[in-house]
């Protein structure tokens, strides 16, 4: 079932297929979730997530072909109104057990249709050598890798686990990056202090990105009193994105 509103309520896809919506970095987006809404497919716990508190982890998995025959029809009505279908939705894409058939099938019928397929991730489907290849399908995959925690990444990695996830990022062809910067709850300065962003830069720099993506809380949050910070705070983190990078910087404020 295809939802046709231009806005999705607090951007929680509401179906297998949702909007079209307007994105702000890809334009007008025809969404793909790997997940049912009502169950969101993520092991990660970013207090910022907008999913909120649904019931998270293993569920049983949608079908691979009931996500790609309601693609396949929705971009029937929508195409015409797109300009890219994005892989993002209720979860993480890549912990859906037959990703690599749905990537296929996605950037097949994107690229029918004269759209590009972009793929937004948390990385962690790409330590699998199957979802890595079928990630080169899409025109673009953004990579989530947040300042604050280790590895930039809202779970708990053994020694081993995020060594190999430095690895894996080492050897993405085309790594861009997308990152939240958020304050709170209370007094916390959350991710987006001076240590952060010099740890941040760090790891980032032993890593092939070629463009970094910048955001902050612009919806309703699974933790409470997590906020945005302001725009100088944005321009900052990208002043020095740009200097140590060198890259091409977007920043996406509050509002
Ligand atoms: S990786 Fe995405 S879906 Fe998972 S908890 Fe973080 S923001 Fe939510």
């Amino acid at each position: 079932m295809v939802s046709a509103r231009d806005v999705v309520t607090g951007h929680v896809p509401d179906g297998l297929i949702y909007g079209p919506v307007t994105s702000r970095r890809f334009g007008r987006s025809l969404g793909v979730s790997c997940d049912a809404p009502g169950q969101v497919g993520c092991a990660w716990a970013c207090p910022y997530c907008q999913l909120g508190e649904q019931p998270r982890g293993r569920h049983v998995a949608v079908p691979a072909e009931r996500i790609i025959d309601d693609l396949r029809v929705a971009l029937i009505d929508h195409a015409a109104d797109c300009d890219v279908v994005c892989v993002a939705g209720n979860g993480e894409p890549t912990d859906h057990p037959e990703f690599p058939v749905i990537a296929m099938a996605v950037a097949q019928l994107a690229r029918i249709h004269g759209l590009r397929s972009i793929l937004l991730t948390n990385g962690d489907g790409l330590m699998t050598p199957a979802v890595g290849c079928a990630c080169e399908e899409f025109d673009e995959v953004h990579v989530k890798f947040d300042p604050g925690p280790n590895d930039g990444a809202w779970r708990h990695f053994d020694v081993d686990t995020a060594e190999r996830r430095r690895a894996m990022l080492r050897n993405v062809p085309e790594l861009r990056i997308q990152a939240l910067i958020y304050q709170g709850p209370g007094e916390s300065p959350g991710n987006a202090d001076a240590v952060a962003r010099q740890r941040w830069l760090t790891d980032l720099v032993g890593l092939p990105v070629v463009s970094v993506d910048l955001s902050t809380v612009a919806r309703d949050t699974r933790r409470a009193g997590i906020e945005a910070v302001d725009d100088t705070v944005l321009e900052q983190w990208r002043r020095d994105c740009d200097a140590v990078l060198q890259v091409p910087v977007r920043v996406y404020g509050a509002s």
